[in-house]
């Protein structure tokens, strides 16, 4: 599903990630951990195409597509999806009205059945009809649909941004989610309903692939990594089953800092 190949990212002209290879087969489950600051997030945003992740040296691969020089929304297209650390409030905009509008722009044509216009604009869903995707997507994840008359995450708790994070993904049906720290903060049923919205895609589509950026091995518990990496000083410094992420739990990181 994606190769990331001797990657070094700088950010500022400072060197962040260094020659750093991963390759995520269709289907799996990757967990990413690893100190603060040892540069989970900037491989996050690399491979979703932050502009201010700069790629010196190499590739990476979606699908046998390079992506290195893509632009954001083209690999939004292509089915990657990041859920952010600290997703952004946004007053004045309405959930629904995002929600519609990115569902529009970026879930894949087989699922909205696009039409393309002549000035290339997607002719997307009525609001009668994402009202009841909508709604059927609230009920199976459980979400309070009061949340969709609000204004984007602004006043939102921990816990409902990272819902809502859980419902766009739910929505778009990506290829590959990149799940970053979405456990930071979250009381258990909130951790639960992230667990299970990424079961649902993963039951719904067998080829829908995660990688899961985490600190602590609480949501592998809830969801089964195939496979864990430890990023430390932009380096990735091992890579083990689940057992990697229990030697962390009693050993720390201090093995690898
Ligand atoms: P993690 O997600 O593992 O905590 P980050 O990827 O956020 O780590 O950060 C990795 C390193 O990059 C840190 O040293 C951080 O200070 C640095 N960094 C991140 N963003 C910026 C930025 N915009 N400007 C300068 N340095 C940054
Ligand atoms: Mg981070």
């Amino acid at each position: 599903m994606l190769k990331i190949q001797n990657l070094t990212v700088q950010i500022n002209n400072q060197v962040i990630l260094k020659n750093l290879n991963l390759q995520v087969q269709p289907g799996s489950v990757h967990a990413l951990m690893g100190p603060n600051g040892s540069g989970k997030s900037t491989l996050a945003y690399t491979i979703m195409g932050h502009p201010s992740c700069q790629v010196t040296t190499g590739n990476l691969i979606f699908q046998d597509q390079d992506i290195t020089d893509l632009a954001i929304d083209k690999r939004a297209r292509l089915g990657i999806f990041l859920a952010f650390q600290y997703p952004q409030a946004v007053p004045g905009l309405k959930v629904f009205n995002f929600l519609k509008a990115a569902y529009e722009a970026f879930a894949s044509e087989e699922i909205v059945g696009k039409v393309e216009t002549n000035d290339h604009k997607s002719m997307g869903v009525s609001v009668l009809e994402f009202k009841q995707i909508l709604d059927n997507a609230l009920v199976t994840l459980g979400l309070n649909p009061e949340l969709i008359d609000r204004d984007l995450n602004d006043g939102f708790s921990g816990g409902e941004k990272k819902r809502l994070e859980m419902l766009q993904l739910y929505l778009l049906q990506p290829k590959i989610a990149i799940i970053d720290e979405i456990d930071s903060g979250l009381d258990v049923d909130a951790l639960k309903t992230v667990a299970q919205v990424l079961q649902a895609c993963k039951d719904r589509d067998p080829e829908f692939t995660i990688i899961l950026v985490t600190h602590y091995r609480r949501i592998l518990e809830h969801l089964k990594p195939d496979f864990v990496h430890i990023v430390a000083h932009g380096e990735l410094v091992a890579s083990g089953t689940e057992e990697l992420s229990h030697k962390i739990d009693t050993a720390g990181y201090g093995l690898y800092v």
